[in-house]
């Protein structure tokens, strides 16, 4: 048997990152770009920022680079989004399930409208977009499916119901179309990140000095970092790495796991 190449050259293929105008989905959709990828950056944000990083990165990594707006809260809109990219790229290789967003209150206050639409974003846009991507995917034998879940896919956390819930949902999700790809070459795997430091998280971080009225650096070190054994936050470049391994070719028998990237706080 052949040995398998040890680079990640994506020459030639396509690739839609949700979720990719901030945080890790950002960052991974750089380091596809400069792999060879052709790039659908996609999220909500500034507009001119976002033209922005859609120049500067098909300036950086000479790839073409495409960016699409559509609110994954929408059914419609999630489907639509990979039907927009296979319609002007003739295809979709690798589908990066990253837009998330987080809503924390108790359960008996958590208003249900907020329920709503974590689940949708975090949880059903996934189905709508696998459901779209995967018959091309299998139909060429060859995909790579990533949905971002946390350490909350395997955990829970005070006040965060819906996101809990969530992440449980795309790990068996992760698990059921790795089943449905298996013999076809499309592998689907879920990255499960500790404490990073992005808007999503930065929020949090500022809601709890709030809260308690201490120094943000105080509040980092004894109640975000000390959940990981490393107290240092993941970087979105570690998360990126990650992705980008799942999307090599010495990856192909990897499906239906759930990575974690945590600094080893699932151990403890
Ligand atoms: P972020 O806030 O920096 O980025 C979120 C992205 O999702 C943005 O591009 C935003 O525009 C997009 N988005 C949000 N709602 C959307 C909607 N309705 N329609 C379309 N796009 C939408 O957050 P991040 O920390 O980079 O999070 C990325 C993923 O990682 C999320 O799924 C999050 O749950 C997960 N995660 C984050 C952490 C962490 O510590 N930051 C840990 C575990 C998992």
């Amino acid at each position: 048997m052949a040995m398998l190449d040890l680079r990640v050259p994506l020459a030639g293929r396509v690739a839609l990152i949700t979720g990719s105008t901030s945080g890790m989905g950002r960052e991974a959709a750089r380091h596809l770009a400069l792999n060879g990828a052709t790039v659908v950056l996609h999220g909500f944000g500034d507009a001119v920022e976002i033209e922005a990083q859609r120049a500067g990165l098909a300036a950086e990594s000479g790839q073409a680079v495409a960016y699409l707006p559509h609110d994954l809260a929408d059914p419609h809109a999630a489907a639509a989004l990979v039907d927009e990219v296979i319609s002007h790229f003739g295809k979709l290789d690798i589908l990066i399930n990253n837009a998330g967003i987080q809503h924390v209150d108790d359960i008996d206050s958590f208003p249900t409208d907020k329920w709503d639409e974590l689940i949708a974003v975090n949880l059903t846009a996934a189905f709508h977009t696998i459901r779209r991507a995967f018959p091309g995917m299998r139909e060429r034998r060859w995909g790579r499916i990533i949905n971002t879940a946390s350490t909350l896919g395997f955990t829970a956390e005070l006040r965060k119901p819906a996101y809990v819930a969530a992440k449980h949902g795309i790990i068996g999700l992760t698990r059921e179309v790795a089943l449905e790809g298996a013999e076809a070459g499309v592998t689907c795997n879920a990255i499960c990140p500790g404490w990073v430091l992005t808007p999503l998280v930065s929020r949090q971080v500022d809601a709890k000095v709030a809260a308690l009225g201490l120094p943000r650096d105080a509040v980092i070190r004894d109640h975000f970092l000390r959940d990981l054994p490393t107290r240092r936050f993941v970087e979105t470049n570690e998360i990126a790495g990650a992705m980008l391994f799942l999307c090599s070719e010495v990856a192909r028998s990897i499906t239906g796991c759930s990575l974690p990237v945590d600094g080893g706080s699932l151990v403890i």
